[in-house]
Protein backbone atom coordinates (compact mmCIF):
# COMPACT_ATOMS: atom_id res chain seq x y z
CA UNK A 1 0.00 0.00 0.00
CA UNK A 2 1.14 3.51 -0.93
CA UNK A 3 1.87 5.49 1.94
CA UNK A 4 -0.05 9.21 1.68
CA UNK A 5 2.69 11.49 3.41
CA UNK A 6 0.74 12.74 6.75
CA UNK A 7 0.50 16.46 6.17
CA UNK A 8 -1.37 15.64 2.29
CA UNK A 9 -4.34 14.19 3.29
CA UNK A 10 -8.08 15.68 2.93
CA UNK A 11 -9.76 15.65 6.46
CA UNK A 12 -9.75 17.59 9.49
CA UNK A 13 -7.28 18.54 12.68
CA UNK A 14 -8.41 19.64 15.73
CA UNK A 15 -5.87 22.73 16.79
CA UNK A 16 -6.44 25.08 19.22
CA UNK A 17 -10.01 24.45 19.63
CA UNK A 18 -11.22 24.27 16.07
CA UNK A 19 -11.51 22.41 13.42
CA UNK A 20 -9.28 23.30 10.69
CA UNK A 21 -8.83 21.55 6.94
CA UNK A 22 -5.98 18.91 7.51
CA UNK A 23 -3.41 20.52 5.09
CA UNK A 24 -3.10 23.98 6.83
CA UNK A 25 -2.60 22.39 10.80
CA UNK A 26 0.88 23.92 10.44
CA UNK A 27 3.27 24.64 13.12
CA UNK A 28 6.50 27.53 12.85
CA UNK A 29 9.97 25.99 12.57
CA UNK A 30 10.83 27.34 15.75
CA UNK A 31 8.42 25.62 17.87
CA UNK A 32 9.96 25.00 21.35
CA UNK A 33 8.55 21.22 21.24
CA UNK A 34 10.58 20.50 17.98
CA UNK A 35 13.49 21.73 19.46
CA UNK A 36 13.33 20.60 23.31
CA UNK A 37 10.92 17.67 23.44
CA UNK A 38 8.32 19.88 25.30
CA UNK A 39 5.33 17.91 24.19
CA UNK A 40 3.05 14.99 25.26
CA UNK A 41 0.51 13.05 23.46
CA UNK A 42 -1.88 10.22 23.56
CA UNK A 43 -2.63 6.90 20.93
CA UNK A 44 -6.42 5.93 20.91
CA UNK A 45 -8.44 3.83 18.86
CA UNK A 46 -12.00 4.07 18.26
CA UNK A 47 -14.05 0.98 17.58
CA UNK A 48 -17.66 1.22 16.11
CA UNK A 49 -17.59 5.37 16.81
CA UNK A 50 -16.49 4.52 20.67
CA UNK A 51 -12.85 5.55 21.44
CA UNK A 52 -11.61 3.03 23.66
CA UNK A 53 -10.98 4.33 27.77
CA UNK A 54 -10.86 7.35 26.15
CA UNK A 55 -11.41 9.23 29.43
CA UNK A 56 -8.13 7.13 30.93
CA UNK A 57 -6.01 8.30 27.89
CA UNK A 58 -7.29 12.15 28.69
CA UNK A 59 -6.57 11.67 32.58
CA UNK A 60 -3.11 10.18 30.87
CA UNK A 61 -2.36 13.61 28.67
CA UNK A 62 -3.09 16.27 31.34
CA UNK A 63 -1.19 14.06 33.89
CA UNK A 64 2.01 13.59 31.26
CA UNK A 65 1.55 17.48 30.95
CA UNK A 66 1.89 17.96 34.48
CA UNK A 67 4.69 16.17 34.96
CA UNK A 68 6.24 17.78 31.94
CA UNK A 69 5.41 21.32 33.70
CA UNK A 70 2.49 22.43 31.90
CA UNK A 71 -0.93 22.67 32.21
CA UNK A 72 -3.16 21.98 29.18
CA UNK A 73 -5.43 24.68 28.47
CA UNK A 74 -9.25 22.63 27.90
CA UNK A 75 -10.00 19.99 30.58
CA UNK A 76 -11.08 16.53 30.31
CA UNK A 77 -14.59 17.07 29.27
CA UNK A 78 -13.67 19.26 26.31
CA UNK A 79 -10.77 17.05 25.29
CA UNK A 80 -12.81 13.99 25.19
CA UNK A 81 -15.48 15.84 22.93
CA UNK A 82 -12.39 17.78 20.39
CA UNK A 83 -11.33 13.82 20.32
CA UNK A 84 -15.17 12.62 19.46
CA UNK A 85 -15.42 15.53 17.38
CA UNK A 86 -12.52 14.97 15.39
CA UNK A 87 -13.66 11.53 14.24
CA UNK A 88 -16.81 12.02 13.31
CA UNK A 89 -15.34 15.35 10.99
CA UNK A 90 -13.37 12.69 9.60
CA UNK A 91 -15.89 9.95 8.99
CA UNK A 92 -14.59 7.38 10.80
CA UNK A 93 -15.90 4.96 13.51
CA UNK A 94 -12.57 2.37 13.31
CA UNK A 95 -9.62 4.55 13.83
CA UNK A 96 -6.59 5.91 15.82
CA UNK A 97 -6.72 9.17 17.49
CA UNK A 98 -3.70 11.20 18.27
CA UNK A 99 -4.47 14.12 20.76
CA UNK A 100 -0.69 16.21 21.05
CA UNK A 101 0.21 19.21 23.38
CA UNK A 102 3.25 21.25 23.20
CA UNK A 103 5.05 24.35 23.58
CA UNK A 104 4.83 26.83 20.88
CA UNK A 105 6.83 29.17 19.23
CA UNK A 106 6.24 32.59 21.44
CA UNK A 107 9.66 31.88 22.85
CA UNK A 108 12.78 30.06 21.83
CA UNK A 109 15.37 28.97 24.63
CA UNK A 110 15.95 25.73 26.78
CA UNK A 111 14.00 28.03 29.43
CA UNK A 112 9.74 27.54 28.78
CA UNK A 113 9.58 30.64 29.97
CA UNK A 114 6.99 33.32 27.85
CA UNK A 115 5.83 29.87 25.69
CA UNK A 116 1.84 29.27 25.33
CA UNK A 117 0.66 25.70 25.40
CA UNK A 118 -1.30 24.46 22.04
CA UNK A 119 -3.07 21.19 21.01
CA UNK A 120 -3.96 19.24 18.18
CA UNK A 121 -6.33 16.06 17.56
CA UNK A 122 -5.90 14.22 13.94
CA UNK A 123 -7.33 10.71 13.51
CA UNK A 124 -6.84 8.23 10.78
CA UNK A 125 -7.59 4.76 9.68
CA UNK A 126 -5.11 2.71 10.98
CA UNK A 127 -6.48 -1.07 10.64
CA UNK A 128 -4.71 -4.16 12.24
CA UNK A 129 -0.97 -4.75 10.92
CA UNK A 130 -1.72 -8.76 11.21
CA UNK A 131 -5.09 -9.46 10.46
CA UNK A 132 -6.23 -13.00 10.46
CA UNK A 133 -2.33 -14.01 10.10
CA UNK A 134 -2.18 -12.18 13.14
CA UNK A 135 -2.16 -15.04 15.36
CA UNK A 136 1.29 -16.63 14.04
CA UNK A 137 3.37 -13.37 16.01
CA UNK A 138 5.92 -10.85 15.47
CA UNK A 139 9.64 -11.23 15.54
CA UNK A 140 11.59 -9.04 18.26
CA UNK A 141 15.26 -8.23 17.99
CA UNK A 142 17.34 -6.48 21.03
CA UNK A 143 17.16 -2.90 21.71
CA UNK A 144 20.93 -1.16 22.27
CA UNK A 145 18.88 1.62 24.29
CA UNK A 146 17.66 0.96 27.71
CA UNK A 147 15.05 2.46 29.42
CA UNK A 148 16.12 5.39 31.89
CA UNK A 149 15.60 5.03 35.53
CA UNK A 150 12.36 7.19 37.11
CA UNK A 151 15.79 9.97 38.00
CA UNK A 152 16.63 9.98 34.73
CA UNK A 153 13.98 10.54 32.84
CA UNK A 154 10.27 11.04 32.86
CA UNK A 155 9.27 8.30 32.39
CA UNK A 156 5.61 7.89 33.75
CA UNK A 157 5.11 10.78 30.72
CA UNK A 158 3.80 9.95 27.61
CA UNK A 159 6.57 12.75 26.18
CA UNK A 160 7.92 12.87 22.68
CA UNK A 161 11.59 13.30 23.67
CA UNK A 162 11.25 9.95 25.36
CA UNK A 163 10.54 8.22 21.96
CA UNK A 164 14.17 9.21 20.50
CA UNK A 165 15.40 5.82 22.05
CA UNK A 166 12.15 4.08 21.30
CA UNK A 167 12.41 5.40 17.33
CA UNK A 168 16.44 4.37 17.17
CA UNK A 169 15.67 1.09 18.56
CA UNK A 170 12.95 0.56 16.21
CA UNK A 171 14.65 1.78 12.94
CA UNK A 172 17.86 -0.87 14.05
CA UNK A 173 15.33 -3.66 14.75
CA UNK A 174 13.42 -2.87 11.37
CA UNK A 175 16.92 -2.58 9.20
CA UNK A 176 17.47 -6.43 10.67
CA UNK A 177 13.85 -7.45 9.55
CA UNK A 178 12.25 -7.54 12.99
CA UNK A 179 9.19 -5.97 13.52
CA UNK A 180 10.27 -4.47 16.66
CA UNK A 181 12.90 -4.07 19.31
CA UNK A 182 12.95 -5.55 23.13
CA UNK A 183 13.96 -2.49 25.32
CA UNK A 184 15.72 -3.52 28.85
CA UNK A 185 15.40 -0.99 31.81
CA UNK A 186 18.62 0.94 33.18
CA UNK A 187 18.83 -2.28 35.31
CA UNK A 188 19.04 -4.81 32.67
CA UNK A 189 15.63 -6.34 33.56
CA UNK A 190 12.58 -6.34 30.72
CA UNK A 191 10.81 -3.11 30.41
CA UNK A 192 9.03 -3.49 26.88
CA UNK A 193 8.84 -2.72 23.10
CA UNK A 194 9.07 0.35 21.64
CA UNK A 195 5.69 1.06 21.47
CA UNK A 196 3.80 -1.68 23.70
CA UNK A 197 4.04 -3.05 26.62
CA UNK A 198 5.01 -6.84 27.10
CA UNK A 199 3.78 -10.35 29.19
CA UNK A 200 5.17 -13.35 29.44
CA UNK A 201 3.27 -17.27 30.02
CA UNK A 202 5.57 -18.71 32.51
CA UNK A 203 4.14 -22.07 34.00
CA UNK A 204 0.97 -21.02 32.40
CA UNK A 205 0.84 -17.82 34.91
CA UNK A 206 0.93 -13.90 33.11
CA UNK A 207 3.83 -12.10 34.41
CA UNK A 208 4.54 -8.73 32.83
CA UNK A 209 7.09 -6.40 34.47
CA UNK A 210 6.48 -3.51 37.40
CA UNK A 211 6.04 -0.10 35.27
CA UNK A 212 8.30 1.88 36.74
CA UNK A 213 10.42 3.20 34.01
CA UNK A 214 8.03 2.78 31.24
CA UNK A 215 4.48 3.11 30.42
CA UNK A 216 1.59 1.80 32.34
CA UNK A 217 -0.46 1.29 29.43
CA UNK A 218 -4.12 1.44 29.05
CA UNK A 219 -4.20 -1.85 27.28
CA UNK A 220 -1.39 -3.59 29.43
CA UNK A 221 -4.14 -2.73 32.55
CA UNK A 222 -7.31 -3.71 30.42
CA UNK A 223 -5.60 -7.16 29.83
CA UNK A 224 -4.39 -7.84 33.13
CA UNK A 225 -7.92 -7.16 34.28
CA UNK A 226 -9.91 -9.77 31.52
CA UNK A 227 -6.80 -12.08 32.64
CA UNK A 228 -7.71 -12.32 35.95
CA UNK A 229 -11.58 -12.55 35.13
CA UNK A 230 -10.41 -15.30 33.05
CA UNK A 231 -9.38 -16.99 36.28
CA UNK A 232 -5.74 -16.61 34.52
CA UNK A 233 -3.26 -15.58 37.47
CA UNK A 234 -1.41 -12.34 36.44
CA UNK A 235 2.22 -11.67 38.29
CA UNK A 236 3.56 -7.99 37.93
CA UNK A 237 7.17 -8.29 39.01
CA UNK A 238 10.91 -7.47 37.94
CA UNK A 239 11.86 -9.75 35.40
CA UNK A 240 15.66 -10.45 34.24
CA UNK A 241 16.08 -10.80 31.07
CA UNK A 242 17.54 -14.21 30.95
CA UNK A 243 14.11 -15.16 32.44
CA UNK A 244 12.55 -14.49 28.79
CA UNK A 245 13.74 -18.06 28.15
CA UNK A 246 11.64 -19.45 30.45
CA UNK A 247 8.40 -18.03 28.69
CA UNK A 248 6.10 -20.23 26.55
CA UNK A 249 3.97 -18.11 24.93
CA UNK A 250 4.82 -14.07 24.71
CA UNK A 251 2.98 -11.27 23.64
CA UNK A 252 2.41 -7.42 23.18
CA UNK A 253 -0.43 -5.05 24.43
CA UNK A 254 -0.65 -1.48 23.15
CA UNK A 255 -3.43 0.92 21.73
CA UNK A 256 -1.78 0.21 17.95
CA UNK A 257 -0.47 -2.96 18.66
CA UNK A 258 -3.54 -4.08 20.83
CA UNK A 259 -2.97 -8.06 21.71
CA UNK A 260 -0.48 -8.95 19.11
CA UNK A 261 1.67 -12.74 19.92
CA UNK A 262 5.24 -12.81 19.33
CA UNK A 263 7.21 -15.91 18.07
CA UNK A 264 10.67 -14.95 18.56
CA UNK A 265 12.94 -12.18 20.55
CA UNK A 266 16.51 -12.17 19.38
CA UNK A 267 16.98 -16.01 18.15
CA UNK A 268 14.27 -17.58 20.92
CA UNK A 269 11.06 -19.19 19.51
CA UNK A 270 8.23 -19.35 21.06
CA UNK A 271 4.63 -20.58 20.21
CA UNK A 272 1.61 -17.89 20.26
CA UNK A 273 -0.76 -20.43 22.20
CA UNK A 274 -3.84 -20.90 24.28
CA UNK A 275 -3.29 -17.76 27.00
CA UNK A 276 -2.34 -15.29 23.96
CA UNK A 277 -5.53 -16.18 22.13
CA UNK A 278 -7.82 -16.23 24.97
CA UNK A 279 -6.57 -12.79 25.88
CA UNK A 280 -6.39 -11.79 22.16
CA UNK A 281 -9.58 -12.86 21.38
CA UNK A 282 -10.92 -11.18 24.87
CA UNK A 283 -9.33 -7.81 23.80
CA UNK A 284 -11.17 -7.88 20.50
CA UNK A 285 -14.85 -8.68 22.09
CA UNK A 286 -13.68 -5.14 25.10
CA UNK A 287 -13.02 -2.91 22.61
CA UNK A 288 -16.25 -2.85 21.09
CA UNK A 289 -18.24 -2.68 24.02
CA UNK A 290 -20.41 -0.21 25.11
CA UNK A 291 -18.32 2.12 27.73
CA UNK A 292 -20.23 1.34 30.81
CA UNK A 293 -19.72 -2.33 29.82
CA UNK A 294 -15.71 -1.64 29.32
CA UNK A 295 -15.79 0.21 32.66
CA UNK A 296 -17.23 -2.88 34.64
CA UNK A 297 -14.68 -4.97 33.30
CA UNK A 298 -11.82 -2.59 33.40
CA UNK A 299 -12.27 -1.66 36.92
CA UNK A 300 -12.63 -5.06 38.43
N1 LIG B 1 4.83 1.77 25.92
C1 LIG B 1 5.05 2.69 24.97
C2 LIG B 1 6.44 3.22 24.80
C3 LIG B 1 4.01 3.15 24.16
O1 LIG B 1 4.24 4.06 23.20
C4 LIG B 1 2.72 2.61 24.33
C5 LIG B 1 1.59 3.08 23.45
N2 LIG B 1 1.00 4.24 23.97
C6 LIG B 1 2.52 1.65 25.34
C7 LIG B 1 3.60 1.25 26.11
C8 LIG B 1 1.16 1.06 25.58
O2 LIG B 1 0.30 2.01 26.12
P1 LIG B 1 -1.25 2.00 25.82
O3 LIG B 1 -1.72 0.61 26.06
O4 LIG B 1 -1.80 2.94 26.81
O5 LIG B 1 -1.44 2.40 24.42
Amino acid sequence: MELVPFDDRDGWIWLDGALVPWRDARLHVLTHGLHYASAVFEGERAYGGHIFRLRDHTERLIGSARIMGFELPWDAEAIDAACDAVLGANGLSDGYVRPIAWRGSEALAVSSRGTKVHMAIAAWEWPSYFGDRRMEGIRLGMAEWKRPSPETAPTLAKATGLYMTGTLSKQKAEAEGYADALMLDWRGRVAEATGANIFLVIDGEVHTPVPEGFLDGITRRSVMSLARRQQIKVVERPIEACEVERATEVFLAGTAAEVTPVREIAGRAFTPGRITETLLRGYDVLVRQEPAEVAKVVGA
